[in-house]
């Protein structure tokens, strides 16, 4: 599927430059600290429109749901890198299935037989950050192009690397308004918003998965550790680089 089609008026959109679209990040990210997620996801849709989506790595459906709650058939983008386990893309598939979203996934330039046969087998243990960059973050930056704003479900308490992150921010890198409803939740948070609300999430979180990602780079957390001690344990590396 294709991403949005409309391009903004520079004569009447306030968010037509990049320039505006950061002070309207930098304004939100400080009006909106204390908003619930459902008001700062209701922003992100009244600004940006079709300008916006909401990317999800199917661990579990809570902000994508939130998003379709503030604009039914909203853009929900997924990253399918061809190394994901079963249960992420049956995920994807109900979500799909089941809620009011436009599921869009985006693919890498090479199937996983496509890479081995150019670069070599199981590139993502000789070499994670350039698997990352060819599965990952390319595909965004491609997925992202049509977009002003996204949403991400990232959580300050997931890892130190997240603990500043703004509910409303400036993605500099993409130049691209970075929007985190759920930044200040909990855990906690995350199990009540989804036992209240039925929202789908991958089975793989009742199997003693933490944190979901492709699988040669995802282990069952022990006792003790944080959420994202499972994602490429053991080879220095806690970030895909989609958020760096
Ligand atoms: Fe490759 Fe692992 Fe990164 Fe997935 S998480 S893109 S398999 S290095």
């Amino acid at each position: 599927m294709t991403g949005p089609t409309t391009d903004p008026d520079p004569t009447t959109d306030p968010t037509s430059t990049a320039a505006a679209r950061r002070a309207l990040a930098e304004r939100a990210g400080r009006e909106l600290e204390d908003a619930p997620a459902l008001e700062i996801l209701r922003w992100a849709t009244d600004t940006f429109g079709e300008r916006f989506c909401v990317t999800s790595s199917m661990e579990d459906a809570v902000v994508a749901h939130l998003a379709s709650r503030a604009r039914p058939g909203v853009d929900v983008v997924f990253l399918d890198t061809g190394y994901h386990f079963p249960e992420t893309l049956g995920t994807r598939d109900a979500v799909e299935a089941v809620m009011d979203v436009r599921l869009i996934t985006l693919t890498p330039r090479r199937s996983v037989a496509e890479q081995d046969a150019e670069l070599g087998p199981a590139l993502h243990e000789r070499d994670p950050d350039r698997c990352c960059a060819l599965r990952k973050v390319a595909p965004l930056e491609r997925g992202l192009a049509g977009y002003d704003a996204w949403a991400t479900g990232l959580r300050r308490d997931e890892s130190p690397t997240r603990a500043t992150t703004p509910v409303v921010g400036w993605d500099e890198r993409r130049g691209k308004v970075k929007v985190s409803p759920i930044a200040r939740w909990t855990q906690d948070d995350v199990d009540r918003y989804v036992a209240e609300h039925g929202v789908l999430t991958n089975p793989l979180l009742q199997d003693g998965y933490a944190s979901i990602g492709c699988a040669p780079c995802t282990r069952r957390v022990r006792a003790g550790e944080d959420a994202r001690a499972g994602r490429w344990a053991g080879r220095g590396k806690t970030e895909c680089g989609l958020h760096g």
